[in-house]
């Protein structure tokens, strides 16, 4: 059953149509990949998805969960479960990391913020991502694989449902990929849905239940990976829409 169907989405820019048309459909509990060269239109479709870019601002429908859905605001479609780590994380420097996590949203008691609260859901949120630190400990004195896993630890506080990630191996070495990797198949064991954005052809293979691949803002093919063979030959021909020998 698919948890969320993306129908002919259309966005763009002053002088620019980074999205033409674009289907996406997302099997409820799945990991799905989206592939493309830069400037495919991968991260546009996802801000789309996710309220960055509001309803009103694109054409086509958002259909998550059975019901079409008109996000006007991140929050929107936080609420519902759609949380989106952007490439450039989000996180303050000068805060902690359970500051962090909670910011905005913090835990009170009688109107006055609980931070013993905070700190003991912290320290479980962070055993849940597998990251042994303080919740006290600032943002800037732990390395970007550590703050990738805050900012999925600060997703799960919001009750994530369908988990976007652009790029999150991006500025990681190979120990944290992996890390962060095991960690998605591990919630995917426990039913949250996820769409990863990512080129290392590698981890996708590792990882997808299908890839979605995107070229020039419009949808070439959704792989099932688990009916047809990949091949990093195939999944780059359709990305640049021609044999690698030719580039
Ligand atoms: P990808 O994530 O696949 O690298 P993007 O979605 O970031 O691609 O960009 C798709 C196209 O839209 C590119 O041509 C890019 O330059 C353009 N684009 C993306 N965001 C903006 C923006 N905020 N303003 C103008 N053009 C943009
Ligand atoms: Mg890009
Ligand atoms: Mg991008």
């Amino acid at each position: 059953d698919p948890i969320l169907e993306m129908r002919g989405i259309s966005k763009s820019f002053p002088g620019v149509k980074a999205l033409k048309n674009v289907n996406l459909v997302v099997r409820a509990g799945e990991i799905h990949a989206i592939c493309g060269e830069n400037g495919a239109g991968k991260s546009t479709l996802m801000k789309v998805l996710s309220g960055v870019y509001p309803y009103g601002s694109y054409e086509g429908d958002i259909v998550y969960q059975g019901e079409e859905r008109r996000f006007s605001s991140i929050s929107d479609s936080e609420h519902l479960g759609v949380i989106i780590i952007h490439q450039e994380l989000a996180l303050v420097p000068l805060l902690s990391i359970a500051e962090n996590i909670f910011l905005g949203n913090e835990p009170s008691r009688m109107g006055v913020i609980d931070w013993s609260e905070a700190f003991s859901r912290t320290r479980d949120l962070l055993k849940k991502v597998g990251l042994n630190e303080s919740p006290n400990a600032l943002i800037t004195n732990i390395g970007v694989g550590k703050q990738q896993l805050v900012e999925i630890a600060k997703a799960l506080a919001k009750r994530v449902k369908l988990l976007i990630l652009d790029e999150p191996t991006a500025s990681l070495n190979e120990t944290d990929s992996a890390a962060l990797l095991d960690l998605l198949l591990e919630f995917k064991r426990q039913g949250l849905t996820c769409i990863i954005i990512s080129h290392k052809l590698n981890e996708i293979a590792r990882v997808a239940d299908s890839i979605t691949i995107l070229r020039d803002g419009s949808t070439v093919e959704t792989i099932d990976c688990r009916t047809e063979e990949i091949s990093e030959g195939r999944i780059i021909k359709s990305m640049v829409g021609r044999e690698m020998s030719d580039r």
